[in-house]
């Protein structure tokens, strides 16, 4: 029996995993975390009787108290990034899960990685802000970091029974997200429900929105520059908008070996839960006599700016990707909220990266992290907020 922990197990990808668990007769479900939604987490405990949960906010975390007292459950509930920390860490568990949103995630799966616990990562935050320290606690503490994410995941499976060293180039894929082939002009009066609204995957808020900026694939680039290694100038970001190739990777001889299938989460999380093995099909099949065509185009970086400046950023190293994150999930955030127009994301990101450059050459440990993305923040929220 495989024994989890989901930091985010009411979300999009945290949802899913759970259908993988509820598919699959090998993988206990030990802890959960969540941050408000306490509905949703009785449910949880309803069907999996998780033994720890957590509650980021301090209101879910006394109302799931008081329902664990009241159906005298035994369940030890914990609140806090120190609930977090612990259900990460936990002495009974194989894996953890890092289906958080944002940089929250980071403490936690370096918690996880110290206590020795493989991690399934979709948290691609964490690996953003502080690539360089994950992957280096990584190798210390011999644990694996299992790609949750649909392109790296991709990547990963095309690396089996080759070596890093015969790798010359990733080849990441990207929708194009709803807006694709849209100029300057055309996005200047975007309406959130616009954006929210993806083409091909159905996904937390948070990223959806990053998927239409292009920043998801920024994001990604840097995530795999550190997950795999790569240079960045080796990281080449090709539009395909059917998202049936999930990405690809070229060797040396310009072989090129490439994962397939439909868009659906529960492919990658169900490869990572039980890596090295395969299970059972959970996604549709691919049907190659009804898919007629698969297309590619160059992405457009003068429109959408945010891929452009997440490999500038990545490419500067140090803290300058917390910068761009942490604007970022604060631009996104208030965007949601309708108090800034669709182009200032990138404008004020940008306005960000001008303003902390200094701090932005600071080394990466966690204190430095945590810290200039609150700096980061609060900026962004005292002016536009
Ligand atoms: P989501 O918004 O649907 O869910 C986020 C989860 O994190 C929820 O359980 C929520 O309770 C919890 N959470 C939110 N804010 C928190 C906080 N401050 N402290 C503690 N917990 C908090 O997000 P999602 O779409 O599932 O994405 C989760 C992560 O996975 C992101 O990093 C995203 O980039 C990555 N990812 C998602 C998808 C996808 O298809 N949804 C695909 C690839 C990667
Ligand atoms: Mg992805």
């Amino acid at each position: 029996m495989k024994k989890i922990s989901i930091l985010g197990a009411t979300g999009s990808i945290g949802t899913q995993t759970l259908d993988v668990i509820r598919k699959s007769d090998d993988i206990e479900l030990v802890g959960i975390t969540a941050n408000t939604s306490v509905i949703k987490v009785i449910e949880i405990i309803e069907e999996f009787n998780p033994k720890f949960v957590g509650m980021m906010e301090k209101e879910a975390y006394y109302k799931i108290l008081e329902y664990v007292n009241t159906n005298k459950k035994n369940i030890v509930v914990l609140e806090g990034i120190d609930g977090l920390n612990k259900i990460a860490s936990l002495d009974e568990i194989d894996i953890v899960v890092t289906s958080v949103v944002g940089m929250i995630g980071l403490e936690p799966t370096l918690k996880a990685i110290r206590a020795k616990k493989d991690i399934a990562l979709a948290n691609k935050e964490t690996l953003v802000v502080a690539g360089e320290l994950v992957m280096k606690e990584a190798k210390e503490n011999n644990v694996k970091i299992l790609p949750v994410d649909s392109e790296h995941s991709a990547i990963f499976q095309s690396l089996r029974g080759n070596t890093l060293s015969e790798l010359k180039k990733v080849i990441l894929t990207a929708s194009g997200g709803p807006f694709r082939g849209k100029k300057i002009n055309d996005l200047k009066d975007i309406k959130v429900k616009d954006a929210l609204n993806h083409p091909n995957w159905s996904m937390g808020q948070k990223i959806t929105i990053d998927s239409s900026t292009l920043m998801n694939k920024g994001l990604e680039v840097i995530e795999a520059h550190f997950l795999f290694d790569c240079p960045y100038d080796n990281i080449q970001v090709v539009v395909h908008p059917q998202s049936i190739i999930h990405s690809m990777v070229e060797y040396k001889d310009n072989s090129i070996i490439a994962q397939l299938g439909s868009p659906d989460m529960r492919l990658p999380i169900q490869y990572a839960l039980n890596y090295p093995k395969r299970k059972n099909e959970i996604a549709n099949k691919i049907d190659f006599w009804e898919i007629s065509k698969l297309t590619f185009e160059k992405p457009d970086l003068d429109t959408f700016k945010c891929l452009k400046l997440a490999y500038k950023v990545g490419k500067e190293g140090k803290l300058m990707p917390t910068i761009l994150n942490g604007a970022n999930e604060a631009l996104v955030d208030i965007f949601l909220q309708e108090k800034i127009n669709y182009l200032q994301i990138g404008d004020i990101i940008e306005e960000c990266l001008e303003i902390f450059k200094k701090e932005g050459n600071e080394e990466v440990t966690l204190e430095n992290v945590i810290e200039l993305d609150k700096k980061v923040k609060e900026y962004v929220y005292n002016k536009y907020n």
